[in-house]
């Protein structure tokens, strides 16, 4: 299995011992909080595709 949504520090504590968790994908666990949490991919945001206002289209 490959984790690539690998997050370095702890979002509750700040702390960088994180490690995989055993609930499955995305999931991590702290060991300095000792919180589980998992992660998630949400999609794409559409708003990359807007055009730039104020750029010289002539
Ligand atoms: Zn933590």
């Amino acid at each position: 299995m490959s984790e690539r949504a690998a997050p370095f520090y702890c979002p509750y504590c700040g702390d960088e011992d994180l490690r995989p968790g055993e609930q499955g994908h995305g999931a991590w666990e702290c060991g300095a909080c000792n919180r589980a949490f998992k992660l998630s991919f949400l999609g794409l945001l559409t708003r990359g595709l807007v055009k730039e206002r104020g750029h010289d289209r002539t």
